[in-house]
């Protein structure tokens, strides 16, 4: 099988297109591929002079910028594991990243040097990445922190399929953040597995304002473009008003649903500003088939929804040529993943209709979490089936439906309860704009159903009426006990709803605070 790993194929779009346009910053500057790869190959130096070997991990907690994608693409090209970090961690949460993954190298922003500076030892060096606005990398001058290096560092690591390339922390929404090791492998077939699905090309110009430190914003969106020569248009965060501002000048959005959510609120949200654009898409959480519906409305641009996780990449999308799409399911297996629904006890795969666990299996699938090898042994099958935690069905066409995480099953009186189902019917009411159900502990049924939910502009849901409205599609055990109208719902950056907070908050609802907390 051929193999080409990402930072090998990135070299390749360099020879091609030198002194084209990579990134295009909001402030009308633009980054060449030379660029960029000379930033890399200067940064490369950099981590070899500071010891950084095949297998060592290269920690990176720094803004969104060009330099931090040279920084990943210097990691790769000497062997070293890129493991990026969410800005927003605290100092508390960077201690245990870094003492579970004891990174040879931190490299932080500029202006935080002084706060991580008493990390350095214990094998552990410091680095800070200079950004465009400091003008060093990019024209030429040194590498993170230092002096001049050669612009090269010889030639790139000539990885196999299975080294590992990068740790990529979960996004820790069932519980703490477990890190994936993700060989080049992975990345590649992933990748090449996308720019198939989604017919990617040099002409792209992708609208890009995700994080980088998460699969979606760095595995998918930035390696597409790196691997096919498109461009990014490169936004430092989501900003709704900039992105509908960019829409004319871009072939491709990826965003997780919030975006659509926000991007509805955009009086020039047009079909004319839309014009050029060709791809939309959405994932990370479920996309609400009424913001879907009302999308392609008013854009006349179905969105794409896949459907994909830090440990596997992405599994499944929705058709972009070859099928209708469908709101509400995450589409079809891509090529080369194979996705089965099983029993979980049993492992024995189930019909279409029925609903089970999700598990995939492909060149896609990670090795192992970092260091946990029992819980590494726990989430895989015998014939190396990755147990994903996600419950869904197929169906009779093959497309998957996500009914919920098998974290969030409530269990009531014995029955199970998908909460996906009740929130459907919540979200369809008109005084509902969202809304997340949720099991909590309940003295006679063990757990029982609350429901939280967001009013729709200008509405004051009633707790009778929003139960008298999803009463009559529902079996008894299933009927919320509770009804909460909150201003927001908790989500993370990537727009997920944090529910093991919902569950906290609202706890001691039935059985009042436990004594002996
Ligand atoms: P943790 O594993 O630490 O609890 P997490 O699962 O949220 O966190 P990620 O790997 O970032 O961390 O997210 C993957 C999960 O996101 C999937 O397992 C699935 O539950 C959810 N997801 C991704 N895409 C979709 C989608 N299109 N629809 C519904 N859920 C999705
Ligand atoms: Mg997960």
């Amino acid at each position: 099988v051929s193999f080409t790993p990402v930072h090998r194929s990135f070299e390749e779009q360099v020879r091609l297109r030198a002194d084209r346009t990579l990134f295009e910053l909001p402030d009308g500057h633009g980054v060449t591929w030379r660029q960029t790869d000379l930033a890399a190959g200067r940064i490369a130096a950099r981590l070899l002079a500071d010891g950084v070997r095949p297998g060592d991990r290269v920690a990176a907690q720094v803004e969104k910028s060009p330099e931090a994608i040279a920084l990943y693409l210097a990691t790769l090209r000497i062997g070293g594991v890129f493991l990026p970090l969410n800005t927003a961690y605290t100092g508390a949460e960077v201690d245990y990243f870094i003492g579970d993954a004891r990174p040879r190298v931190f490299v932080c922003a500029p202006e935080r040097r002084e706060q991580h500076a008493h990390r350095a030892g214990d094998g552990m060096l410091v680095e800070t990445l200079g950004t465009t606005g400091d003008g060093t990398l990019l024209d030429g001058g040194p590498g993170p922190d230092g002096p001049g290096a050669d612009d090269r560092a010889g030639r790139s690591f000539e990885a196999r399929a299975e080294d590992p390339a990068a740790i990529l922390y979960t996004s820790g929404t069932t519980g703490r953040s477990k890190g994936a090791v993700l060989s080049h492998g992975n990345l590649a077939s992933n990748c090449a597995a996308l720019v198939e699905a989604w017919q990617f090309t040099e002409v792209d110009r992708l609208i890009h304002a995700l994080p980088i430190f998460h699969v979606h914003g760095l595995f998918v969106a930035v390696n597409m473009a790196l691997t096919t020569g498109a461009t990014l248009l490169y936004l430092p965060r989501f900003d709704a008003g900039q992105i509908v501002g960019l829409l004319p000048r871009a072939t491709v959005l990826m965003g997780v649903p919030t975006f659509y959510t926000r991007l509805l609120d955009e009086d020039r949200l047009t079909p004319a500003a839309c014009a050029s654009m060709r791809l939309f898409v959405s994932g990370s959480a479920p996309l609400l088939a009424s913001d879907h519906r009302a999308f392609e409305a008013r854009t006349g641009h179905a969105i794409v929804e896949r459907y994909g996780m830090t440990e596997t990449g992405m599994n499944t999308s929705n058709p972009y040529a070859d099928g209708p799409r469908r709101p509400g399911t995450v589409g079809r297996p891509l090529a080369g993943v194979s996705v089965r629904v099983v029993e979980p006890e049993s492992g024995r795969e189930l019909p279409a209709g029925e609903v089970g666990g999700i598990e995939v299996r492909g060149p896609n699938v990670f090795a192992g979490y970092w260091e946990l090898p029992e819980k590494t042994a726990a989430e895989f099958r015998a014939d190396g089936y990755f147990k994903t935690g996600d419950l869904g069905r197929f169906d009779a066409d093959g497309y998957l439906h996500i009914v919920g995480r098998d974290k969030d099953l409530v269990i009531s009186g014995g029955f199970n309860i998908y909460p996906k189902e009740i929130e459907e019917l919540l979200d369809a009411h008109p005084a509902v704009a969202e809304s997340a159900v949720i099991g909590v502990p309940h003295p006679d049924f063990g757990e029982t159903v609350v429901a939280v939910v967001v009013a729709a502009p200008g509405q004051e849901p009633r707790e009778k009426e929003l139960l008298a409205s999803v009463a009559e599609h529902l079996a008894r055990f299933k009927h919320p006990r509770a009804v909460h109208v909150v201003d927001a719902l908790p989500r993370n950056i990537m727009g997920k709803v944090q529910k093991a907070e919902l569950r906290r908050h609202y706890a001691d609802l039935f059985t009042g605070p436990d004594p002996r907390a």
